[in-house]
C-alpha cells in the first residue's frame, strides 16, 4: 500500500558537472530498481540543472529547504513558487543540519511545512533526536514533541500529501546506524501518533523514511521494517551504484 521511496540528499555537494553526471546515472538505473520512488535533492542552484538531466526518467525531484515566507525582501531564500517553477516535488524540511545549525524550530519547520503544501509541494518533515537524548531515555517524547510542533495545523486532507523521515542525529553521517529494531519502534511510534490525530486509515498512507548512514549492506535489515517505508540518504546517495543499490534493497 505504501510505495517505498528512497531519496537522496545530496546536502551542500556536488557542482554542476558532477551532479548532472550523478542524476544521469541515477537516471539510467531507475528501471531496474523495481516498485520504487526514487528522489534526487541536489544543491538549490542546480535544481535546473538536474531537472533536465533527469527529465523523462521516473526519478523527482526535490529540495533541500525553502522559505516560510512568499517571494519579496528575503535576501538568500528560496519561495515554494521557485520550486515549483524548477519543476521540484518535494522539499525536505527541518533536516537535523537545518536544526541544529541553523537554528530552525519546530515552528519554523511547521511554516516551511504549511507554504510548502499550499505551493502543492510534498514535504519530507525530518524529526529525530540527539544521542544524549536517546542516551537518557529521551527518544519517545522527544519525537513526539518535534511531530506535534512541525505538524501542528497540517489537515487530514493535507498530511497523505506529507512524508515523515525518522533521522537520529547520531546515525547522520557518522557511520552509526541506528538498529532495524531502534528505527521500527521509532516508526511504529510515529504511525501511532497518526493514528491517534487522525485515523488508522491515514496512517497507514503516510510513508515514514528511515535516515542515519544507510548504506547498501545496511539497507535490505532495515528497509524489511514493517514501518520503515523508504529512506532518505546522505553519504550514500552521492554514489550512483550505492543510491541504487539501496533502492535494489528496498
Ligand atoms: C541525511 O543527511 O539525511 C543523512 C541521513 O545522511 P547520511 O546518510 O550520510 O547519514
Amino acid at each position: 500500500m505504501r510505495k517505498t521511496l528512497i531519496a537522496g540528499n545530496w546536502k551542500m555537494n556536488t557542482d554542476r558537472a558532477s551532479g548532472t553526471e550523478l542524476a544521469k546515472a541515477i537516471a539510467a538505473g531507475a528501471g531496474e530498481v523495481g516498485d520504487v520512488d526514487l528522489l534526487v535533492s541536489p544543491p538549490s542552484v542546480y535544481l535546473s540543472a538536474i531537472a533536465d538531466a533527469i527529465s523523462g526518467s521516473p526519478v523527482a525531484l526535490g529540495a533541500q529547504n525553502m522559505c516560510d515566507c512568499d517571494n519579496g525582501a528575503f535576501t538568500g531564500e528560496i519561495s515554494s513558487s521557485m520550486l515549483n517553477d524548477v519543476g521540484a516535488e518535494y522539499v525536505i524540511l527541518g533536516h537535523s543540519e537545518r536544526r541544529t545549525i541553523y537554528g530552525e524550530t519546530d515552528e519554523i519547520v511547521n511554516k516551511k511545512t504549511l507554504k510548502a503544501l499550499e505551493a502543492g509541494l510534498a514535504p519530507i518533515v525530518c524529526v529525530g533526536e540527539l544521542l544524549e537524548e536517546r542516551e537518557s531515555g529521551k527518544t519517545a517524547d522527544v519525537i513526539k514533541t518535534q511531530f506535534e510542533g512541525s505538524l501542528a495545523g497540517i489537515t487530514e486532507a493535507q498530511i497523505t500529501s506529507i512524508v515523515i523521515a525518522y533521522e537520529p542525529v547520531w546515525a547522520i553521517g557518522t557511520g552509526k546506524v541506528a538498529t532495524p529494531e531502534q528505527a521500527e519502534e521509532v516508526h511504529a511510534d510515529l504511525r501511532r501518533l497518526l493514528t491517534e490525530r487522525y485515523n488508522a486509515d491515514i496512517a497507514a498512507q503516510i510513508r515514514i523514511l528511515y535516515g542515519g548512514s544507510v548504506k547498501p549492506g545496511n539497507a535490505g535489515e532495515i528497509l524489511s521494517k514493517e514501518n520503515v517505508d523508504g529512506a532518505l540518504v546522505g553519504g550514500a546517495s552521492l554514489k550512483a551504484d550505492d543510491f541504487l543499490a539501496i533502492a535494489k534493497a528496498g
